[in-house]
C-alpha cells in the first residue's frame, strides 16, 4: 500500500487526491487530505465571491472525492504547527503532496499602504467568504468613494461586491456580519483601476461583462483612457479574451453598453493608465490615491509620464495579486513565490527530494482558472506514481492520524464537516435565510464537535 497525504483541500488538493485514487497503474493508494482549517475546499469556499454560485457549486465535485472510501479528509492539522513538520510528515506518509495556493498578497511597495482604510483585496475576500481568520475585520463602508487597485479577476471579484445591492447576497451564505455591513454600505462610486491599458488587463471577459448587469449601479469609461491604447489599432493581434474585453470596455465608452437606467444609485469607474505612487492620508486615514499618468512603452509595458491624478478613497483595495508563503523545511523561490519544482517533484538544492511533490498554486504561481488545477494535478501524481516502488519500501506510521493526535492535533474528519454543514443550514434557518456559513474558529469547532 502507498500512503499519501495531501496538504490543502482545495481544487489542486482534491484534483490531486482524485488523480492519485482514480488510475491503475498503482493498486492500493490511500490518500489524506489534511487541512488548517475544519472545512474542505480551499479557495472555492474562502475565495469564490459568494454570488458565483456556479462556480461554487464545483464543492460537489469535490465532495465526491473526499467521500471516496480510499481518501480520508483530516481538518484542522496546520502543517508547521506543534511538531507537525514536513521531515515529520515524511515518517507519517510514503508521499506529501503539498497543494496549500498562494496565501499572502502582494503589496504595492508605496507610501501610505498601510494607512486605515487600506486592505488587500484578500482580506476583503476572506471576510465576506467567512474566512476564520477575517472574523475581526472591518472595512470603512460609511465613505462614498472606493478604490480597486489591479485589473484582475479578483479585482473584478471586489468592484462587484461594493456595487451590488445587499439585497441580492441575501439569498448567498454570505455570513450575517458581512451581509449586515454591505446592507449598511454608504460606498456610492468604486473606482477600479489598471496601470496598463484595458487591451492588458488580467480579468475575463465574463467576469467583466458581469459588472454591466448589476442591477441600480452603472459602468463608466473615460474614453481618454482607451485613446491612450495601441491595441484598439491592431486587435487581431491581441489574444481572444483580451480582444473580447476590448469590445466591452469600448462599449461602456460609448454608452453603448449601458443598458441599465442612468439614475443608477452606484457607479463603478473602470480606469486605466495610472498606476499608485501613494496613498493620501487624513488623520491616519486613507483619503485619495495618488497615481501617475502612464504611457505605453511599445514593448507591452507603460512608463511614467510625470503627470498625476488623485482619485478621492475612504476605502482602498489592493487587488495586484497573491504569492505564495514560505512553509518552515520546505524549500522555497522567494522571488517567484513558489517551492522550486521539476514536473511536480520537490527540489531540494536542485535535486528532487524523495517524497516530496507539490501542486497548484504553490507549484507554478498564482494564475489560471479552478480547472487548471487538474492538468497541474495530473503531471504531480504522474511524477509520484513514477516514484511509487521506492518510495512504498519505506516503514511509515500505521497509524498516522493518531500520530498526528499524539503530537496534540485534534482533527476534524468527515463528519465533524457534516456536522459543520448542518449547523450551517440550522444558522440559516434561524435567519431566515438559507444556509449561512459560520465565520469564526470556535464556531467551527464547536459545531464539528456535536456529531449527528
Ligand atoms: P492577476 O490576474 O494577476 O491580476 C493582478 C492585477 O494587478 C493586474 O491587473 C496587474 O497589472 C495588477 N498589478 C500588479 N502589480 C501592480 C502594481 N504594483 N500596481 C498596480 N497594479 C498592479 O491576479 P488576481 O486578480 O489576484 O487573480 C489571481 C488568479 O485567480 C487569476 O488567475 C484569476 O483569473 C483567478 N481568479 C479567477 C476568478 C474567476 O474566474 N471568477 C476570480 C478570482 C480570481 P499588470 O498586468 O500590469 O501586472
Amino acid at each position: 500500500m502507498l500512503r499519501v497525504a495531501v496538504v490543502g483541500s482545495g481544487p489542486s488538493g482534491v484534483y490531486t487526491a482524485q488523480s492519485l485514487v482514480q488510475q491503475s497503474v498503482v493498486p492500493g493508494v490511500r490518500v489524506d487530505v489534511l487541512d488548517r482549517l475544519p472545512c474542505p475546499y480551499g479557495l472555492v469556499r474562502y475565495g469564490v465571491a459568494p454570488d458565483h454560485e456556479k462556480i461554487k457549486s464545483l464543492q460537489q465535485n469535490l465532495r465526491v472525492v473526499l467521500e471516496d472510501e480510499r481518501v480520508g479528509f483530516v481538518g484542522n492539522v496546520e502543517v508547521g504547527a506543534r511538531g507537525l513538520t514536513p521531515a515529520r510528515l515524511l515518517e507519517l506518509y510514503h508521499a506529501v503532496v503539498y497543494c496549500v495556493g498562494a496565501a499572502r498578497d502582494r503589496r504595492l511597495g508605496v507610501p501610505g499602504e498601510d494607512l486605515a482604510g487600506s486592505h488587500s483585496a484578500t482580506e476583503f475576500v476572506s471576510w465576506y467568504s467567512a474566512h476564520p481568520d477575517a472574523v475581526g475585520h472591518g472595512f470603512p463602508l460609511d465613505g462614498r468613494s472606493a478604490v480597486v487597485i489591479g485589473v484582475g479577476n479578483v479585482a473584478v471579484d471586489v468592484t462587484r461586491i461594493l456595487a451590488r445591492g445587499a439585497d441580492e447576497l441575501r439569498a448567498t451564505d454570505v455570513p450575517q456580519g458581512a451581509l449586515t455591513a454591505l446592507a449598511a454600505s454608504r460606498v456610492r462610486e468604486v473606482h477600479m483601476v489598471g496601470r496598463r491599458g484595458p487591451g492588458q488587463a488580467k480579468f475575463t471577459t465574463k467576469e467583466l461583462r458581469e459588472l454591466g448587469g448589476l442591477e441600480g449601479a452603472r459602468v463608466e469609461v473615460e474614453p481618454a483612457d482607451l485613446a491612450l491604447d495601441p491595441s484598439f489599432a491592431d486587435p487581431a493581434a491581441l489574444p481572444a479574451v483580451n480582444r473580447r474585453n476590448l469590445e466591452v470596455v469600448r462599449g461602456w465608452a460609448t454608452g453603448a453598453g449601458d443598458a441599465v437606467a442612468q439614475e443608477a444609485a452606484r457607479r463603478i469607474r473602470l480606469r486605466f493608465f495610472l498606476r499608485p505612487v501613494e496613498l493620501l492620508g487624513e488623520d491616519g486615514r486613507v483619503a485619495a490615491v495618488r497615481f501617475e499618468r502612464t504611457e505605453p512603452d511599445g514593448a507591452g509595458g507603460v512608463r511614467g509620464t510625470g503627470r498625476y491624478e488623485e482619485i478621492e478613497a475612504q476605502l482602498v483595495l489592493r487587488a495586484v495579486g497573491y504569492k505564495g508563503i514560505a512553509l518552515s523545511g520546505l524549500p522555497f523561490d522567494e522571488a517567484r513565490g513558489v517551492v522550486p519544482n521539476e514536473a511536480g517533484r520537490v527540489l531540494r538544492d536542485g535535486v528532487p527530494s524523495a517524497g516530496e511533490y507539490v501542486a497548484g498554486w504553490i507549484k507554478r504561481g498564482p494564475t489560471g482558472v479552478i480547472g487548471t488545477n487538474r492538468p497541474c494535478a495530473k503531471e504531480t501524481v504522474t511524477s509520484l506514481l513514477a516514484d511509487a516502488a521506492e518510495l512504498s519500501a519505506r516503514p511509515v506510521t500505521a497509524d498516522p492520524v493518531g500520530a498526528l493526535r499524539d503530537l496534540g492535533h485534534e482533527p476534524v474528519a468527515w463528519p465533524g464537516w457534516l456536522s459543520i454543514e448542518r449547523a450551517e443550514s440550522a444558522l440559516g434557518v434561524s435567519l431566515g435565510r438559507g444556509r449561512v456559513k459560520i465565520p469564526d474558529w470556535a464556531g467551527l469547532r464547536a459545531a464539528a464537535r456535536e456529531g449527528p
